[in-house]
């Protein structure tokens, strides 16, 4: 059974091709005559990067102890579903419940969202997030949440959180019932530029070592089992390209299936396709300067972009809008997509669709696991020796 292979309580979504379980240098191959570990990472968007950070902080101390060379068809922050990502940081599934060790994984994000900040200060867009409930039973599990997580979750009535929030009082916004304010390492990240510092650090970490080899679509050479066997470790980190691109079957990775070798080609995910707006609006509205606008999630989720030269010297306000659930197999046109996201985003920001134009839409695939008894748990598992 190839699911047997997967150990589904454990966070980071990577798949490892061990090939050497002593710590003493492998002397078989002549490529891997050296006296350290050599790990390769196909794919570095959120995933991929912090397995190498994490792998270097683990041996910064022993100087030179590991190698790392990372495998991306994009620039650093540039590929995959993290490149498009809202930012949203925090632990709690749509329901309000602290998702399967939420507390971990939120030491971990800020530890490592700290370190990018070292690098890159502007990676932080908002210290808090705000969650809003619109019906009667979500303002009753967000109240629940907030007597249950007071360190990160503050309940606010709906006065309160329009007016943090910037939401009109208009007969379409009386839905607004309430919400959370998350904050205490809820926070809202630029993933790109996040990334960007996450990678500078890895760079430092490393002294230097660290290798990032922009692969070319056309060839995929790279990925032969003689271009890896260097490597003491290969981690599949590449998402939907894991599957898309078919890097599973190419490197035609054999998995031992009751005592019988097989090759994987599949994993027990399914790909989820989401869209986002960039959209551009002038900071004032109504003539009278409005105070920061700050990120807001329930379903949706509008958040602001990094400020460029232009758009400040325009005094202009760049924002983000989704929708966090998409289940489209086939992509939208692109008026499909803006009619999408206004029609369940208008009521929280008219003054964003009534003012702003849209500049760029953004899409991306991300691998999402099967529901199972702690709800939808990223994966990691371990596959056999490459070929
Ligand atoms: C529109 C949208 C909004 C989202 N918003 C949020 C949010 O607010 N908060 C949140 O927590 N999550 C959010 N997510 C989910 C989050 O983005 C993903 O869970 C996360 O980015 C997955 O990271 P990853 O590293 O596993 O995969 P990816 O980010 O997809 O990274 C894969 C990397 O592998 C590279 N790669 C792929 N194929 C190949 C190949 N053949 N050869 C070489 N390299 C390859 C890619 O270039 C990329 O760099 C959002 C997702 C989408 C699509």
């Amino acid at each position: 059974m190839r699911s047997n292979h997967f150990n589904l309580s454990v966070r980071q979504k990577m798949l490892m091709s061990n090939r050497s379980e002593s710590d003493a240098p492998d002397t078989t191959d002549p490529r891997k005559r050296h006296n350290y570990k050599n790990v390769a990472i196909i794919g570095g968007g959120l995933a991929g990067l912090s397995t190498a950070h994490h792998l270097l902080e683990k041996t910064k101390l022993d100087q030179g102890a590991l190698r790392v060379t990372i495998f991306d068809k994009a620039p650093v922050g540039m590929g995959g579903a993290s490149s498009v990502a809202g930012g949203l940081v925090h632990p709690f599934s749509p329901r309000g419940k602290l998702v399967h060790m939420g507390n971990e994984a939120m030491a971990s994000s800020s530890h490592l969202i700290d370190a990018a900040c070292l690098e890159e200060p502007s990676c932080v867009l908002r210290k808090q997030l705000y969650r809003l409930a619109l019906t009667d039973q979500q303002a009753s599990d967000l109240k629940n949440t907030a007597t249950q997580y007071p360190q990160y979750a503050t309940w606010m009535d709906a006065a309160q959180i329009k007016q943090v929030c910037r939401i009109e009082e208009t007969p379409s916004s009386s839905h607004v019932l309430g919400g959370l304010k998350l904050s205490n390492g809820c926070q809202v990240i630029h993933v790109p530029t996040y990334l960007k510092g996450l990678w500078n650090s890895c760079i430092h970490l490393s002294n230097g070592t660290v290798e990032w080899i922009q692969t070319k679509d056309e060839d995929t050479n790279w990925l032969s089992s003689h271009y890896l066997q260097p490597f003491d470790c290969v981690v599949l980190s590449a998402g939907s390209g894991l599957l898309q691109d078919s890097i599973l079957s190419q490197l035609n990775t054999p998995v031992n299936s009751g005592g019988k070798h097989e090759t994987l080609t599949t994993l027990p995910v399914d790909l989820v396709r989401g869209q986002s707006l960039e959209m551009i609006m002038g900071s004032s509205v109504g003539g009278t300067k409005t105070p920061e606008r700050e990120a807001m999630l329930c379903g949706k989720y509008l958040t602001p972009l990094p400020q460029t030269a232009e758009s400040k010297q325009q005094g202009e306000e760049r924002i983000l809008m989704g929708s966090t659930h998409e289940y489209r197999e086939n992509a939208f046109t692109e008026e499909e997509v803006v009619k999408e996201i206004k029609e369940r985003t208008y009521d929280l920001a008219p003054d964003v669709w009534d003012t702003a134009r849209v500049d760029r839409i953004t899409s991306g695939v991300r691998v999402q696991s099967h529901r199972g008894q702690f709800g939808r748990l990223p994966m990691i598992g371990k596959i056999g020796q490459l070929n």
